[in-house]
């Protein structure tokens, strides 16, 4: 067994990562345990939020975030039945962000940045291929249980841990801690393609939602490429759902009259609101999808997830070095549970209600209140500050 006195991590997706990164800067030694055998690649969340910018930019990887990705400088509803509802520019909001736009590049270049960026730091520990699989602890610290890729299993010892091992979080199971919610019947299917939408669709924004009640979906540039997101009703099989035909169709209802697109990737996702019933028990905390899951509507999960790993490594860092009591730890659940129940989960479900509105009663409510948010200044600078979670952030700030 080993013995020492760091701060565990469990995962090294983007909240793992911040949160040793944030750790690190504070002079805390930290062992991040990462069950594959490298960063994952895959294609997840692509939206950074102005808020979130704002804080990678002080932990140093803002720059090479941003050069690796799409300014998007604003955002857009619109309905199929009324054309465009509501347009939304991120310059509104230059006041309160050192970041007015959305930043449109793939997780996975964020966890590359700060894993580079940590390594030559002799406080900054990384084990791949080590799969946490249980968790005890005592008073003075945690013991956890961690599996090699041939089988074995060892013992580590730390003062904290940190669970950020994603939705189907060990940490959450080994402290048995309900994940309370519900999970969508539909299935989220998401398809890029490299075609120019801008050359099609008149008043296009890189981020545009588009409200019907058949099929709603949204259009997010990334660098060289469209994300396209549809819903998958329950009837169509996993399979038939990832075939090409398949994708193309759901493309062709995108553009009346234009069909055969290039498809470069896809995804298939199924789509949960929960969140865990306490974010801390003892010396043991869940930050990220581990903590909480919800649709990507307004993404604000990985999002989120940062704004956690922040916030609990600043508490970490403060009742390490002696300036802060144990006790102040709580305010992490407090603040971040609050706002996952509060504020993620509740504005993800209205964007998804909106999108999908069946009763044209409830079409026009949406529309005529996009329309008077959009065309009122102070409006629309609380709703930019909303949908960028700076206003999360200053709420979180009330609740604990
Ligand atoms: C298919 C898919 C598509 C998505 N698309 C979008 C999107 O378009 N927009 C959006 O906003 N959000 C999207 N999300 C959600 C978004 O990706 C997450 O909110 C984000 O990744 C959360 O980061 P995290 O660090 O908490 O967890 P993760 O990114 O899941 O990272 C967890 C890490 O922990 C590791 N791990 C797991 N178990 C263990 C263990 N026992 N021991 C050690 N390591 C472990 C995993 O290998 C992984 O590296 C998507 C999610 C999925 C699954």
């Amino acid at each position: 067994m080993t013995s020492d006195n760091r701060v565990l991590i469990a995962g090294a997706g983007p909240v793992g990562l911040a949160a040793a990164a944030a750790l690190l800067r504070r002079n805390v030694r930290v062992t991040v345990f990462e069950a594959s055998a490298s960063l994952s690649e895959e294609s997840r969340a692509s939206t950074f939020h102005p808020s979130t910018l704002d804080f990678l930019d002080e932990l140093g990887f803002a720059g090479d975030l941003i050069a690796q990705g799409l300014k998007a400088p604003g955002l857009q509803y619109r309905s199929r039945r009324d054309g465009v509802l509501a347009r939304f520019d991120f310059g509104l909001i230059h006041d309160i962000t050192h970041h007015p736009y959305r930043l449109q590049a793939e997780q996975f270049k964020l966890t590359r940045i700060i894993h580079t960026k940590l390594s030559g730091d002799p406080n900054y520990q990384i084990e791949f291929g080590r799969c946490l699989r249980g968790v005890t602890q005592d008073a003075n610290g945690v013991t956890v249980q961690v599996q090699s890729t041939d089988g074995a299993v060892e013992e580590c010892r730390g003062s904290w841990l940190i669970g950020a091992d994603g939705a189907r979080s060990e940490v959450r199971s080994a402290l048995a801690m309900e994940f309370e919610g519900f999970t969508w019947p539909e299935r989220f299917l998401v398809v890029s393609t490299p075609f120019d939408f801008y050359s099609v669709i008149p008043e296009l924004d890189p981020v545009t939602y588009v409200a019907d009640p058949q099929q709603w979906h949204f259009l997010l540039q990334i660098p060289g490429a469209w994300r396209l997101m549809f819903p998958i009703a329950p009837e169509v099989s996993d399979a038939d759902a990832l075939t090409e035909v398949f994708a193309q169709a759901q493309l062709a209802t995108v553009v009346p009259g234009r069909t055969d697109y290039e498809i470069i990737h896809t995804t298939l996702y199924r789509v949960h609101q929960r969140v865990a019933k306490s974010f801390r028990a003892g010396r043991v905390f869940l930050a990220g999808d581990a903590a909480h899951i919800n649709n990507p509507l307004g993404g604000m999960g990985m999002n989120g997830g940062i704004h956690d790993a922040l916030n609990l490594a600043e508490r970490l860092a403060r009742v390490w070095h002696g300036e802060a009591d144990e006790h102040d730890l709580d305010r992490y659940d407090a603040q971040r549970r609050g706002i996952a129940m509060e504020y993620v989960q509740m504005h993800s479900i209205a964007n998804k209600r909106n999108l999908e509105a069946r009763d044209p009663a409830e079409q026009d409510r949406f529309r005529d209140e996009m329309r008077a948010i959009a065309s009122d200044r102070n409006c629309a600078h609380a709703y930019l500050e909303r949908v960028s979670m700076i206003a999360s952030l200053k709420r979180a700030a009330e609740l604990g």
